[in-house]
């Protein structure tokens, strides 16, 4: 008789989670699965998945607008916010319906309700209590906000997926990825959008040159952002906003929308008591392969903040059951992630910044190419795509591709595997490009830039 009702119990049906459990059930361990909300987790339910969508959504505006200059005829296009919010959340029913059937035929029982971790080897969950010789933390992330009056009145992006009209006017307060994809989401369906930063400018962290395309793109669309801007308290008007600023102005909008980072799931779930470290800002201390500090204990994705984003989860899930129950004790290579925002335009960035390479390396080359993408020379769109190439001009390796343009993300995974692979510039250029296309302007970029100083101040 075995000692634990199961093998596994993994805490949280997300990215990371699900990829682990079924893993290793396939592996022949007896696993269940702890959810509280909804199989899928955040990609699925309320993050990548339905966010991609209202962007392909809100793209249209766009495209209705070019298509005059291809000689298309368009009536004047009218756009119905509860259609799109409506087929979005089919097409989540359908995936949390995949999600659940993919765990039920690889055996993994799921178990419906908040999970506490009682000791390290015991779960209580819906009133009973069950067992497992290993446990898998992976419990995601929540919005965080600070701590200001009036901060009861804002949503997040969790309800930013699901409003039941579309605002007029809506303020986005915070400059990461998910805020400036929710200023695209709602400018390009019809709304006014404010962003307030209280850096310099949005996606800090970011390559410089991709931060001020984005920010000047985002400006010549008609999204108005406010930098170095401090919302010191938020009041309800009449069924309006008025947030007022630290240097005293304020400003009224219908929606008021607060993207400003993500703190992981770890607490009241028992997860100190137990022993398990969490640093400074709450996330489950691990080792390279996602233990932490009890030896049966595992977590992994958000809840470990290291790179998150859902691929990330799924690759840490995977190795997490190579690990315990493939005899293949496996760290997942956290570098060379490629990552995208899908803004309007969208980025697409692997590997260092520049800002990144000067600080690690002795000599660093840069190629830049700013140029108008052929679909809107007949339109005459005015957006710019930008690709950057960073060399280690040592060793000849790329070490960083950065773009902001119409298929972004679809063009630098692509580059990803150049990156992993080491490729050097020589490469780049001997690898012939496809044309016509933006992509090809990656292997074809032949002038240096002048040094860094140089040209910041040129
Ligand atoms: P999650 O997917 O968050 O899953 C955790 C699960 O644990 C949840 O279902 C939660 O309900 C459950 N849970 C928590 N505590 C308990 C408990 N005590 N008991 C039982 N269940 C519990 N990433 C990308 O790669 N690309 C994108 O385009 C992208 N867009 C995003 C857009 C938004 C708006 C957001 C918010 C995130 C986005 N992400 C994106 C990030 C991505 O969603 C996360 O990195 C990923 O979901 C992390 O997976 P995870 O397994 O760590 O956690």
């Amino acid at each position: 008789m075995p000692q634990y009702d199961y093998d596994l119990i993994t805490i949280g049906a997300g990215s990371g989670g699900v990829r682990a459990s079924s893993m290793s059930a396939q592996f022949g361990a007896r696993v269940a699965v702890c959810e509280e909300s909804r199989v899928g987790g955040t990609c699925v339910i309320r993050g990548c998945v339905p966010k991609k969508l209202l962007v392909y959504g809100a793209h249209f505006a766009d495209d209705f607008e070019d298509a005059a200059a291809y000689g298309w005829t368009v009536a004047p296009p009218e756009f119905d916010w509860s259609t799109l919010i409506a087929n979005k959340d089919q097409e989540i029913d359908r995936l949390n319906g995949i999600y659940i059937r993919t765990l039920r035929e690889n055996n993994v029982e799921i178990l419906d309700g908040r999970a506490i971790l009682a000791d390290p080897h015991t779960i209580e969950i819906g009133g009973r209590s069950v067992t497992a010789e290993h446990i898998l933390v992976a419990t995601g992330s929540w919005p965080s906000m600070p701590d200001i009056p009036g901060i009861e009145h804002v949503i997040t992006s969790n309800e930013a997926l699901d409003l039941e009209s579309r605002p007029e006017r809506v303020a986005i307060v915070g400059g990461g990825y998910i805020a400036v994809e929710f200023a695209g989401i709602f400018h390009g369906l019809g709304s006014e959008v404010t962003e307030i930063v209280r850096g310099d400018s949005i996606l800090r962290g970011f390559d410089e040159d991709v931060r001020l395309t984005l920010a000047d793109e985002m400006r010549k669309r008609g999204i108005r952002l406010m930098a170095e801007t401090v919302v010191r308290s938020i009041e309800k008007e009449d069924g309006a906003f008025s947030l007022r600023f630290a240097g005293g102005d304020t400003l009224t909008v219908d929606t008021v929308m607060y993207a400003t980072g993500r703190a992981p799931n770890t607490r009241g779930i028992g997860l100190e008591e137990a022993g398990i470290e969490l640093d400074a800002k709450g996330a489950v201390v691990v080792d390279a392969q996602s233990k932490t500090a009890l030896d049966n204990i595992y977590a992994v994705g958000d809840v470990t903040n290291r790179i998150n984003l859902t691929p990330v989860a799924i690759a840490e899930g995977s190795a997490v059951a190579q690990t315990l129950f493939n005899g293949t004790p496996t760290a997942v290579d956290h570098a060379n992630v490629p990552s995208a925002v899908f803004s309007q335009p969208p980025i697409g960035s692997v590997g260092l910044t520049e800002a990144q390479a000067r600080a690690d390396y002795a000599h660093v080359d840069v190629y830049l190419s700013r140029f108008r993408p052929m679909k809107f020379t007949l339109s005459g769109r005015d957006e710019m795509t930008v690709m950057k190439l960073i060399v280690d001009a040592d060793t000849d390796r790329v070490i960083g591709c950065h773009m902001v343009g119409l298929d972004a993300a679809e063009i630098v995974q692509g580059l990803g595997i150049a990156l992993k692979c080491g490729a050097t510039k020589a490469q780049f250029d001997a690898t012939v490009g496809i044309h016509p296309s933006a992509a090809e302007e990656f292997v074809t970029m032949r002038e240096k830039l002048p040094p860094h100083e140089a040209r910041r101040a040129g």
